[in-house]
């Protein structure tokens, strides 16, 4: 799929050129996301467990696989459980005027009555119970005490530590009415973790994930982020391997049945730089153009690939139709 031209007839199938119509920059365009006040870190009752970065205060650098058996795959799908929970207990908090930090409440509660550790609390310093990164923010994204407005996008990133295990994974939702290129962008991403998905095979290169992903991202208009890609996960919250969103031929790691990991591709409007904010945390593109990401954390199976992060009613982070644009043309 090749990358779509300005002036190529929309992907979408309507009778307009791509640039006056799901391309329209200044359709895209934002104001800058400016960073607000930060609320004191929430409490955690003493009762549940801590990951061993919270207590040691440093994060190791581990370069294995999380493998799991018939032992630890049941912990895992808890965490998995549990995090695709607080995800949609957070999402429907969505509403313009609410604020990243009200959110940020909202989560923190669904982990602690199910027992969960937020694992982006106290990681490397993080000051907040989830990622909250709203249009020109790529991720992570601090919750502070701006209001989301009417026409935003905001892409909260939920992991959960229960049990021993970590589950991760993150949505974007829209905030209000969104004009059509945002919807777009949002769709695409959902549609991309999904196709990223879907290329698991046991055996296989993991690169097949971005060989999966890139192309259809620019066949609609849009970049992926090549410095963030997916990891393993399990008992530890960053593992190997490295997932890459984007074509990356070098890489030769393959695919083992019971390798667990997740799939975390960010989508880009516009420009590519970015620049971390001087709170040391958040990754705003220079551009200011909107970007969206989804998360699910997976499991290699025998037949493919199974998402862990979904609800007992099998709904999780890319299950959302309320995005959804027309299908490009055959
Ligand atoms: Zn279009």
């Amino acid at each position: 799929m090749e990358r779509i031209r300005s002036n190529s007839p929309c992907w979408c199938g309507a009778n307009a050129k791509y640039k006056r119509c799901h391309g329209d920059r200044r359709l895209l365009r934002r104001d800058r996301v400016q960073i607000g006040a930060v609320g004191p870190p929430r409490p955690v009752p003493d009762h549940i467990e801590r990951p061993d970065y919270v207590i040691t205060g440093t994060v190791g650098t581990p370069r294995s696989y999380q493998i799991q058996d018939d032992e630890s795959l049941p912990r895992l799908r808890r965490a998995c459980r549990v995090a695709a929970e607080v995800l949609q207990e957070a999402g429907r908090a969505v509403a313009p005027g609410v604020t990243t930090d009200e959110i940020d409440a909202i989560a923190h509660r669904a982990y602690i009555e199910r027992g969960a550790y937020p694992s982006d609390l106290h990681y490397k310093g993080f000051p907040k119970s989830v990622c909250t990164s709203v249009n020109g923010v790529i991720c992570h994204g601090v919750p502070d005490d701006r209001p989301l407005d009417d026409g935003d996008i905001v892409n909260v990133d939920v992991t959960a530590y229960v049990e021993g295990m970590h589950g991760d994974t993150s949505a974007t939702f829209v905030v209000g009415a969104v004009d059509e290129p945002t919807r777009a962008l949002v769709e695409t991403t959902r549609q991309a973790t999904l196709r990223g998905i879907d290329a698991v095979r046991p055996g296989e290169p993991i690169r097949r994930i971005g060989e999966a992903i890139e192309p259809f991202a620019r066949s609609r208009g849009f970049t992926v982020v090549r410095e963030y890609g997916g990891h393993g996960i399990g008992a530890t919250f960053h593992a190997a391997p490295q997932v890459h969103h984007h074509i990356a031929r070098h890489d030769t790691e393959r695919f083992q049945v019971g390798m667990s990991f997740t799939v975390e591709p960010m989508l880009l409007s516009g420009g590519t730089s970015f620049t971390q904010a001087d709170d040391g945390w958040t990754e705003r593109i220079d551009d200011d153009m909107p970007s969206a990401q989804f998360e699910h954390t997976v499991l290699v199976t025998e037949a493919g690939a199974e998402i862990l992060t979904v609800t007992a009613d099998g709904i999780g982070a890319t299950s959302r139709t309320s995005v959804a644009v027309p299908a490009p043309p055959a």
